[in-house]
């Protein structure tokens, strides 16, 4: 499995969705989320979105392999089924997920997971990017940006540092470490 982690803005979702389109091994872990579909998102492609009560009863029934209370009431989760329909159809598991989460299933999976942290330029940009994406309501960019600095003293727990400055540079370097980790099944590490 590939693991994307990263603060909010820094790039996961541009560089996995990129990848999905470059590597026809690779599939999406689709997780669950309480938080409320953006515009273009698709249920079941991008999020399972669910209530906070249906979050809590499938955590109660231990399916999912992790999960975070990313921010205040917004819970997201990798389900065990999710890792388990994408295996047994024979893929490659790639995952976009938060700091914490990622650094559980790194644990459990060990060197069967390749994790990349995603750095961007600097603080500023970062928060700059996720203005841009035009995505978030004023309430939602704060919380975003009060967590960012907690989240980026998480980078040396993960394999690969993969800096998202240029993005053509940073696609192309994400392109050749996920080639050679399908290839030899070896981790690239940049430490
Ligand atoms: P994440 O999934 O980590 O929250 P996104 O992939 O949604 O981040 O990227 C956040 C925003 O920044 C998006 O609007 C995306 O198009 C933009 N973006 C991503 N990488 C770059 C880059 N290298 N240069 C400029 N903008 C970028
Ligand atoms: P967003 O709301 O921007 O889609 O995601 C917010 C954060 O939650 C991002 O850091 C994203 O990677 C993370 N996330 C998405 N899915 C999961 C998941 O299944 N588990 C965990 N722990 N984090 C996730």
């Amino acid at each position: 499995m590939i693991l994307f982690t990263a603060p909010s803005g820094a790039g996961k979702t541009t560089i996995v969705r990129h990848l999905l389109k470059t590597f026809d091994e690779l599939a999406f872990s689709v997780s669950a989320t309480t938080r409320s579909r953006r515009p273009k998102e698709i249920e079941g492609r991008d999020y399972y979105f669910m209530s906070v009560d249906e979050f809590k009863s499938r955590r109660r029934r231990r399916k999912f392999a992790e999960w975070m209370e990313v921010y205040e009431d917004q819970y997201y989760g990798t389900l065990k089924s999710e890792i388990k329909r994408i295996s047994d159809a024979g893929q490659i598991v790639i995952f976009d997920i938060d700091v914490k989460g990622a650094r559980k299933l790194k644990q459990l999976y060990g060197d069967n997971c390749f994790s990349i942290f995603v750095k961007p330029p600097s603080f500023e940009i970062l928060v700059q990017r996720l203005k841009d994406r035009n995505t978030e309501d004023d309430a939602s960019l704060k919380k975003r940006i009060r967590r960012m600095k907690r989240e980026m003293k998480y980078a040396p727990y993960f394999d690969y540092h993969l800096l998202n400055d240029k993005l053509d540079e940073c696609l192309h370097q994400a392109e050749e470490i996920v080639g050679s980790f399908i290839k030899t099944g070896n981790i690239p590490t940049s430490l």
